[in-house]
Order: structure tokens, then C-alpha cells, then sequence
């Protein structure tokens, strides 16, 4: 299921982001913003449990976070600019990483870097700030499974129709989190209107 961030904010962030005289460095502060609202959307679900406290005035029962240990997992190079919200939100997080890099000519997904922490029974939330076929998300969603993965949520920044119908199609169970749906793809596989290379903006290439 895709879930679309609805926020001024999102929507302030994403056309400076578009934006192409926006220059690395404000590129990464504003990576950092709209990927910290949508990992507070991606984690809506976690569970809680009930914790006694007291307070300067009185006992209490709240809620805290389940210890049920959450990994997030950028598929580089891209997604490493999205980690650090998770980290700076969730200090027990696990970080794992896919290395799939695009062929410029092909648009495939070739991968060239795997390194997980167990997976098995553990919430994963893959990161990827521009899911434009599919591609590389299909292949990033069946390694962690494979890795038994026992809930994957997809968070990307920008997404094309064509890369969430590929994720649905292959993964329906998967929920899409994305800041922006764009129009389409160009001949050459990039997001229109999009922002054009997010790695590149990111890391000044
Ligand atoms: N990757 C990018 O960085 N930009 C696109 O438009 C598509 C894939």
C-alpha cells in the first residue's frame, strides 16, 4: 500500500530539493528533514508496551517503544543520506546495507555490497530516496526476506507509478512511504519532474 506524506512541511522540502540550484549542502540538511518525517510515518505501527513510572507529582503507566529491535537498511549510495534520522530516532537501530548501483545504459540493478545484520523475525525498513522502475527495490525486498525479514516497509523520497506498480506487483504486503508521487519515467529511467540524480545532489558527483 502506498502512503503518501501530506505535510506542508514535505511539500516545502521536496521543491528545494527539486529545485536545481539547490547546492549539496542545503541538499543534505533537506535529505535529513523529509527523511525524519517520513521515518516518523514509516514507524506509526511499532508496537509499545505499557512501562510504570513516577512522576515529580505521581505514579504513571505509559507506553515506551517494544524491544523489539528495528534495522534500517539504505541501498547505496543513495540511501545512506536517509539513515541518520532513523539513528538520531531509534538509538537501538541496526544498520544494514545493500549496494545496488544502476547501469546508466540499462537501468538495471547490479549488486555489488551485502552486509546485514540477522534479519529473522525483525522489522526492516529499507531506505531509497528515488524508486523510479522498481528495480533495485524488488531486489533490495527479496535479499532481506530471503534473510527472513519478518516485516519490510519501503520509505523513499520521491516515487514514480511505474517503480510502486513493480513493488505492489511483486510485494503487496510491502507499504510504500514517499514524500512525493512524480508523473513518470524519461527513456532513461529518470523521475519526471523528479529532482534528477539524488546521489550525485547529495554528494556534490
Ligand atoms: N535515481 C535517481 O537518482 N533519480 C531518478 O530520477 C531515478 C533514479
Amino acid at each position: 500500500m502506498l502512503h503518501i506524506l501530506n505535510h506542508p512541511l514535505a511539500s516545502h522540502v521536496v521543491t528545494h530539493l527539486r529545485d536545481q540550484t539547490t547546492k549539496p549542502a542545503t541538499f543534505r540538511t533537506l535529505c535529513y528533514q523529509i527523511s525524519l518525517l517520513l521515518a516518523i510515518e514509516a514507524t506509526r505501527n511499532l508496537p509499545t508496551e505499557e512501562k510504570a513510572i513516577e512522576t515529580p507529582l505521581e505514579p504513571v503507566t505509559g507506553r515506551v517503544l517494544a524491544p523489539q529491535p528495528l534495522v534500517v537498511v539504505p541501498i547505496l549510495r543513495a540511501g545512506l543520506g536517509m539513515v541518520q534520522p532513523f539513528v538520531d530516532l531509534f538509538p537501538d537501530v541496526s544498520v544494514g546495507y545493500v549496494g545496488l548501483e544502476r547501469d546508466h545504459a540499462t537501468a538495471i540493478a547490479r549488486s555489488y555490497y551485502c552486509k546485514l545484520p540477522p534479519l529473522a523475525g525483525r522489522r526492516v525498513v529499507l531506505v531509497d530516496p528515488m524508486l523510479a522502475t522498481g528495480g533495485s527495490a524488488v531486489q533490495a525486498i527479496a535479499v532481506v526476506r530471503e534473510k527472513g525479514a519478518a516485516d519490510i516497509t519501503l520509505v523513499s523520497i520521491v516515487s514514480a507509478p511505474e517503480g510502486v506498480a513493480a513493488v505492489e506487483e511483486k510485494f503487496p504486503d510491502v507499504p510504500i512511504h514517499t514524500a512525493a508521487l512524480d508523473r513518470e519515467l524519461n527513456a532513461r529511467k529518470y523521475i519526471l519532474p523528479g529532482l534528477g540524480d539524488f546521489g550525485d545532489r547529495l554528494y556534490g558527483t
